[in-house]
């Protein structure tokens, strides 16, 4: 299936309005759902989510995810959790776990309600049977490349709405496969020698008989079974014919008495062959609604691309903090409420949109501004050393957990003569605008003193800072402490008698580009990938505090933005360095390029 994103950026002001936030509640398949239960079609409300264990699910999922469960909820109905695995090459059980992991955590539960389609072989099989009874399908001798060939192409290949209808007009139909009006009695007896593996892989199929002159290329006889002799990760060496997508989901949908198979825009073309089989398969009637599919700019979303990613060791796994996998971005340090929040302000529509990722960042600075705690970490550390503080004494400093939540308490945190401060926030000449550290100015140190800069210490050889000096004020100590004195800034640092080391990695966006999935003709959106998307920093300082954090536990490092503990630690010759993963940084590019919008707007009418 042709998944390329291109779709147009969805507008930046329509995005973030407060009618949006009730819009998957209030959509277009909720009142399809509605009119069905109100004309009779159907008197319960059951739907499904259907992924191929073939990878790891992305936060597309997540929407579809949304879709799937809150409709059922909505109308009081249930959801099934189905895998759709009927290919042996590519499937596998680990899928299946991580799958089922993400599901759990993003919040949804399929109770027991969980499925394969791998379990319905026998009944998929019986359904052709019954199709070839009826001279509906036909065994064909002829090759993968030959069918496509036969089929002839067009434009009416690509999955969406524009190239059907171009396809409609353009498209002259495809020939009829030599094989096509075998008997009902040859087409049973090859079809049963097929599974009994009397041929060799690819040596024959079992198609549909449509209409090889159909303007949409998926009705010109689909293929419904192909020989392939693999090991499947459920059913082993059971079969050596598997059913196609197009024929197995459908059937499936049916047995499990689907009502409502929800899915993304591109399968829309594939309808009227959902509808077919169930037709003539005489069936369960369920029915086929697609949505629109969620896009993301500076990203890929679709498993087979992420597997690319996987396979080719651009990352480091599904899990890498950079891919938009569930388990990435839960690396990364998105919580699953703020997943949730970006999908549902979204909404769904029909048409397919490419929303901008400084969007879903929104949404996360949103959720962990109000639930993270609050530290002092310096990434790129220089000595700040307070002449005038005596070398062994230290102070115990009050600092707030969370300004945004004050049952999070406050924290004590040391101060002493030699700190840990960060190398821009000291310039030996200060640029225009610069009010932090210089020699001759006043900058507070935050919960702290308020410190005048006197010098700095150079490394003869190479010239290199390696200390700046001070002398601190007593009157001034903590924040809010009343005191005459005015600086126009404040800077955070850790002690260094008392700070741990940590290991840090920043991320950029994985792709350089808007839209990987547009590059030109004989590229790959492989060539788009950003390589500077991740910088380590190996030795950061923190306060103490984060020696002792969880897995996964999220924190705002004060100025720098948000970080969550990774799941790795580095050995270090003090002991081990606890990893932390800058989540997002605290600037928030969404609400100022909303402003600007609103201000041309402004400045136009
Ligand atoms: P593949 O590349 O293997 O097709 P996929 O990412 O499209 O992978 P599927 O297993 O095909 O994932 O999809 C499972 C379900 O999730 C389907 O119902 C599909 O419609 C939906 N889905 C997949 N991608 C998106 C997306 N980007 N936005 C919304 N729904 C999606
Ligand atoms: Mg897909």
């Amino acid at each position: 299936m042709d998944e390329t994103q291109d779709a147009t950026i969805v507008s930046l002001d329509t995005v973030v309005s407060p009618d949006t936030v009730n819009y998957i509640t209030a959509n277009f398949i909720a009142d399809f759902i509605a009119e069905d239960l109100r004309t009779g079609r159907y008197t319960y409300v059951h739907t499904r989510f259907p992924p191929e264990p073939n990878g790891w699910l992305h936060i597309g999922h997540c929407k579809a995810l949304i879709v799937d469960f809150s409709m059922a909820q909505q109308f009081g109905g249930k959801c099934n959790l189905r895998f759709d695995d009927t290919n042996p090459e590519k499937e596998d059980s680990s899928y299946v776990e991580a799958i089922k992991r993400d599901v759990r955590w993003l919040g949804f539960d399929w109770e027991d309600r969980e499925y394969y389609a791998s379990d319905y072989y026998e009944y998929l099989y019986d359904l052709a049977v019954r199709i070839i009874k009826k001279g509906k399908a036909y065994v064909d001798d002829l090759s993968e490349d030959a069918i496509s060939e036969y089929r002839g192409t067009a434009a009416g290949d690509k999955n969406n709405g524009f190239s059907l209808k171009a396809a409609i007009i353009n498209t002259p139909p495809g020939r009829n496969s030599p094989y096509r009006d075998r008997t009902v009695e040859e087409n049973l007896d090859l079809f049963t020698r097929m599974r009994q593996g009397e041929f060799p892989d690819g040596a024959k199929t079992l198609r549909a008989k449509i209409d090889m002159a159909s303007p949409n290329l998926l009705l010109r006889d689909p293929v419904m079974y192909r020989i392939r002799r693999d090991t499947h990760y459920r059913t082993g060496t059971a079969w050596c014919i598997y059913p196609m997508y197009d024929f197995q989901h459908p059937l499936s949908d049916a047995k499990e008495r689907i009502t409502h198979s929800l899915c993304s825009r591109e399968y829309e073309n594939h309808r009227p062959l959902y509808e077919w089989f169930i037709q003539e398969a005489e069936v369960f009637p369920s029915r086929q609604i697609e949505f629109a599919r969620l896009n993301l700019t500076h990203t890929v979303l679709s498993k087979r691309y992420l597997l690319k990613l996987v396979q080719e060791k651009y990352v480091a796994g599904w899990d890498d903090p950079r891919m938009p996998t569930i388990a990435g971005l839960r690396r990364r340090g998105y919580t699953p409420q703020a997943l949730r929040s970006f999908v549902t302000q979204i909404g769904i529509a029909k048409n397919d949109s490419m929303v901008d990722i400084a969007f879903l960042e929104y949404c996360l600075r949103e959720d962990l501004n109000k639930h993270s705690q609050r530290v002092m970490a310096v990434l790129r550390p220089l000595k700040l050393i307070i002449e005038n503080w005596e070398s062994d004494r230290e102070e115990e400093l009050e600092a707030v957990n969370n300004p945004e939540d004050p049952a999070a308490g406050k924290r004590r945190i040391r101060f002493s003569r030699e700190l840990w401060i960060e190398r821009e926030d000291f310039a030996e000449v200060p640029p225009p605008q610069y009010y932090r550290l210089y020699p001759g100015n006043k900058v507070r140190l935050r919960y702290g003193y308020i410190v005048t800069c006197t010098g700095f210490d150079r490394e003869p050889s190479t010239g290199a800072i390696t200390a700046v000096r001070c002398t601190y004020d007593p009157e001034t100590r903590g924040g809010n402490a009343p005191h005459n004195q005015k600086v126009k800034s404040t800077i955070h640092w850790v002690s260094c008698g008392h700070a741990i080391p940590l290991e840090v990695r920043l991320y950029d966006h994985l792709f350089q580009v808007e839209r990987p999935m547009e590059v030109p003709p004989g590229g790959s959106f492989m060539d788009t990938l950003n390589p500077q998307s991740i910088e380590v920093i190996p030795t950061a300082y923190g306060e103490p505090c984060l020696g002792e954090a969880a897995l996964g536990d999220r924190y705002q490092f004060e100025r720098l933005g948000y970080f969550v503990r990774d799941p790795e630690t580095r050995e270090d010759s003090g002991g081990n360095k606890p990893v932390f993963n800058r989540t997002v940084g605290l600037r928030d590019t969404w609400t100022r390029t909303i402003k600007k919008i609103e201000k041309k707007k402004a400045d136009f009418s």
